[in-house]
């Protein structure tokens, strides 16, 4: 038995992401601003005082692991902090025009009217890498412990399965299992309130939903994976402060997808690609639609003569309103996307993910103030998410993303409709409503039967649709997967163990090659998954490169037989997004 410190605490937030470094901020704010009124006789509590915070990351520092496109919309930060600008947060450029394209094979129709979901004009532009670093240095100087290379690996449960707080994972394991001299055991940090905000597809978040059943009743979460590189282009190429998004090619109309093109400071551009993790088929491979995406000839004439600088991709969780869970249970809460809260229209996520947070700090100065950290106070943040203008924002357009599973035309007619009705348009909305996107992949059949070839699409992927059959890896305008991970800055120590669990790997080698060609090579945007011949049984058999993986969630997500499990690796591993 594996002895291990345990650290009282009084809030532990899981994950240094804009809902959870919000919500530590906020927290600090209210109680200081409870004590001032209790002080002064304005209020009738008890004090609540100096609480012990910690946020656990597990990225080797704050920000490492964010990856956004990303036009911020301010409402939250500026309720967070009306002067976020004057006091040095790292917006890159200001939003100071914006276009929509629908992109043909070949051409493109320009918008004459901007659809108002994507209005960006006064928005800011921004690395929400480097925004999480600057208000990671907000919280510490207001007394909020960070730790970095931290990744909370277990949940903590008490009596009647109430969360009592988080076990970190063990530092210092070989990949055969066994302690190396530098062992360190994960440390238990117990704690009052536990909040969880690990992003798309926390890890936590997933066991603590199973566990405590807070998706029932409730929709399937429905994913998107996000595949981006920054480049630096000539000037002229594009300008600075356009944002840019896209709709048709190279998706088809079966297929939920988009791209986006942001103009940021000294030409600098961030473009990406975004891929509906609920495809059907299962030749489809993200990253090689976002190359496709750069090879269109209005995209590419962008990008000539400029140089890529550094590549990501994540997941964002885009079923919105439906599909958000019970956000809270004894002595735990869930806040930002792995709840839900993103904006799959406008495709955004960070001001809800920051007001998410604020309104739970709200809800946890109310537990200390009457020392009740059950469901009986912990449920007030549901109705505060319910009163805000997050319920606002996103209950009109809580048919959106489901709709797109009916194809794009008819979520088009949805898209319209729902300004009408403020989100009613059932008619044009498939039966069941969302389906999770890994029921929705198709099995291999005549129609997607895929074709050999020899353009290196994939490491030792046999299986190719013909939709990639021209797409060229040049090294100038498209990149395969491997470079495209040393742009990502990816480091994993390997003598650990893989961090990818693939509870069957028998499956891999038997049903899912015949029933659907193994879509984790193509899934997967880091080609972390190989089918590789074993010379001794002629069989093809999973190879696992774990090092490469970027940590999108993808295939935790989207594996049809739902038997990969991501965990934390050893703390510190993973992409740096640093700029990104
Ligand atoms: Fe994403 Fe999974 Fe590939 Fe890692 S292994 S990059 S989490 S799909």
């Amino acid at each position: 038995m594996t002895e291990r410190e345990t650290i009282e605490m009084d809030v532990v937030f899981v994950g240094a992401g804009p809902a959870n470094l919000a919500a530590a901020l906020h927290l600090k704010n209210k109680i200081r601003e409870h004590d001032d009124l209790v002080d002064r006789g304005r209020k009738h509590a008890r004090k609540i005082g100096d609480l012990e915070i910690a946020i656990v990351e597990k990225g080797s520092f704050v920000g490492a692991h964010i990856l956004s496109g990303a036009v911020m919309d301010p409402i939250a930060i500026r309720e967070l902090m009306p002067d976020f600008v004057a006091q040095g947060c790292p917006v890159d450029t200001v939003v100071t025009d914006d276009a929509f394209w629908y992109l043909t094979e070949k051409g493109s129709i320009n918008a004459p009217i901007m659809p108002r979901p994507v209005k960006n004009k006064g928005k800011y532009i921004v690395s929400l890498s480097e925004v999480r670093e600057w208000l990671g240095g907000k919280c510490e100087e207001a007394g909020i412990n960070i730790f970095p290379e931290f990744p909370a690996a277990e949940v903590l449960y008490g009596e009647n399965d109430a969360v009592i707080g988080v076990r970190t994972g063990d530092k210092g394991i070989d990949k055969e299992g066994n302690r190396k001299p530098n062992f360190e055991p994960g440390v238990d940090l117990i704690a009052k309130i536990t909040v969880l905000g690990e992003g798309s597809r926390g890890s936590l978040a997933k066991q603590v939903m199973a566990r405590l059943g807070l998706d029932e009743r409730k929709e399937p979460q429905v994913f998107s994976l996000g595949v981006k590189e920054l480049w630096e282009v000539p000037e002229g190429n594009f300008t600075e402060g356009m944002a840019v998004h896209t709709l048709g090619f190279p998706s088809d109309t079966r297929t939920y997808g988009g791209g986006w093109i942001y103009g940021l400071k000294n030409n600098a551009i961030s473009v990406g690609y975004v891929t509906g993790l609920d495809y059907e088929d299962p030749l489809i491979d993200p990253h090689a639609e976002f190359q496709k995406f750069k090879a269109h000839p209005k995209i590419a004439a962008i990008l000539k003569d400029g140089k890529m600088i550094k590549y990501g991709a994540k997941t964002i969780n885009t079923g919105g309103y439906h599909t958000m869970p019970k956000l809270f249970a004894n002595g735990v809460l869930l806040v930002g996307d792995c709840a839900s809260m993103l904006n799959g229209q406008r495709i955004k996520g960070i001001h809800t993910a920051m007001k998410s947070g604020m309104l739970a700090a709200e809800t946890i100065v109310g537990a200390f103030e009457h020392e009740d950290f059950t469901s009986n106070t912990l449920r007030h943040y549901a109705e505060k998410v319910n009163l805000s203008w997050i319920y606002d924002e996103l209950h009109p357009v809580r048919n959106f993303h489901a709709a797109f599973q009916k194809g794009r035309w008819s979520a088009l007619i949805n898209t319209g409709l729902q300004f009408l009705t403020r989100g009613l348009a059932w008619g044009f909305m498939p039966k069941e409503h969302h389906v999770a996107g890994h029921e929705r992949m198709e099995m291999l059949n005549g129609s997607a039967q895929g074709v050999r070839t020899d353009n290196g699409l994939g490491p030792n992927d046999h299986l190719r649709s013909e939709r990639y059959r021209d797409l060229r890896f040049d090294k100038e305008l498209t990149f395969d997967k491997v470079t495209d991970v040393f742009y990502g800055a990816v480091a994993h120590d390997e003598d650990q163990p893989s961090h990818l669990h693939v509870l069957d790997t028998e499956i891999c080698a038997t049903r899912c090659a015949e029933e659907y060609g193994n879509p984790c090579q193509r899934f997967c945007p880091a080609a972390v998954y190989e089918m590789e011949e074993n010379a001794a049984t002629g069989r093809r058999e999973l190879k696992i490169n774990f090092s490469n993986c970027v940590h999108c969630k993808t295939c935790d997500i989207a594996d049809p037989y739902q038997i990969i499990n991501w965990v934390t690796p050893e703390g510190g591993g993973g992409p740096n997004y640093k700029g990104m």
